[in-house]
């Protein structure tokens, strides 16, 4: 029998090649210098697509190209790089990785703030340009009764909430909804909750419906000892209104792993020496990426194996019929 077609988009870790090499009959679409002649070549036969969040989108025009395309895998819980809707109106299941990398990015949430508060870059480029033969560090500010507001208490949300409970602060969130059986402190709006904390923890979906969700008026109402951490999506922050913030002392600091240009950090961001910046490495660790890739495989294998998608995605319900 001969193997099903699936279309890789852009090249991904070596543990997701290998198992969709074995298991399909692989096409890795960044090798071809004429893409459209060669989905012209392949579209139609194309019943399976990986793809990931980090290189292009999956849109109508290339759905447009695959007319026989049933499922797309992509690569990180965020899939703000697949056109949902899109995918629904034609009835292309999509998943994505979700809960294999709560806790790496809890961690390295916890880690940007602790870095951000108590300046650990900083203190660690002091150490290394001699600056400690001359003076002692200066002291930082702290994390000690603090007030956290987290910003979409989902599944890596409560990830983070639990670390913070053991560092003895207060915490409350903001979302769509209030949460049944959830002791932290609920804010139907994001401007009463920034009013109420002193730190930020922004950890919602990127895409439209949370465009600029952190604005002026949200960083107005955090104030002065107000600190922001992103490790949702570089969308969700006005990254202008940001920078006029800093600039402005409307807030003290903060800590970023995303932007709005990735890889393109703005240069304003880059000359501030109060703010610690990541490049988007909350899951980026071995063991994480090693699951998170192995999740994009067996969603595929499970799904022509017609045991349908592991982790579809909620815009795309799996109703228990498979196309296979
Ligand atoms: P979940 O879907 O479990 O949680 C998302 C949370 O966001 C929910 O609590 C939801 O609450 C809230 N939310 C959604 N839309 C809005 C809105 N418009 N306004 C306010 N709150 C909103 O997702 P995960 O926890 O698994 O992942 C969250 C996101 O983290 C990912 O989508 C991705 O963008 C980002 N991420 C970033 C990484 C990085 O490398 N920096 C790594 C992994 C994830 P409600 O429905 O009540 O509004």
């Amino acid at each position: 029998m001969s193997k099903t077609d699936v279309l890789m988009t852009a090249p991904m870790m070596p543990i997701v090649i290998e198992a969709l090499d074995e298991a399909f009959n692989l096409h890795r679409l960044w090798e071809h210098e004429d893409r459209e002649q060669y989905l012209s070549e392949i579209g139609p036969r194309i019943r399976g697509v990986a793809t990931s969040t980090l290189y292009g989108r999956m849109d109508a025009a290339l759905f447009e190209r695959l007319p026989n395309l049933e499922i797309v895998s992509s690569f990180g819980v965020g899939y703000d790089n697949v056109d949902v809707t899109e995918a629904a109106g034609r009835s292309i299941i999509v998943t994505n990785t979700p809960d294999v990398l709560n806790d790496e990015v809890a961690d390295l949430t916890l880690g940007l703030l602790l870095a951000t508060l108590r300046k650990i870059p900083q203190a660690d480029r002091y150490l290394r340009e001699g600056r400690w033969l001359e003076a002692p560090f200066p002291l930082s500010p702290t994390l000690r009764q603090r007030k956290i507001g987290i910003v979409g208490l989902g599944r890596i949300g409560k990830a983070i909430a639990k670390r913070l409970e053991g560092f003895d602060v207060s915490i409350a969130y903001h979302g769509r909804t209030r949460q049944e059986g959830v002791a932290y402190a609920y804010h139907p709006t994001l401007v009463g909750l920034a009013e109420a904390c002193d730190v930020l923890v922004v950890i919602t979906p990127g895409g439209a419906s949370t465009k600029h969700l952190v604005n002026a008026d949200v960083l107005k109402a955090l104030g002065p000892n107000g600190v922001l951490i992103n490790v949702a999506r570089g969308s969700v922050v006005d990254e202008r209104a940001l920078i006029e913030a800093l600039r402005s002392r409307t807030i003290l600091t903060a800590g970023l792993d995303v932007y709005e240009d990735e890889p393109r950090v703005p240069q304003e961001l880059i000359e501030m020496e109060q703010v610690v910046l990541l490049p988007h490495i909350a899951s980026g660790s071995v063991h994480t990426r090693n699951a998170m890739g192995q999740l994009v495989a067996d969603n595929l294998i499970a799904w022509f194996e017609g045991r349908g998608p592991l982790t579809p995605v909620s815009e795309t319900p799996w109703n228990g019929l498979t196309k296979s």
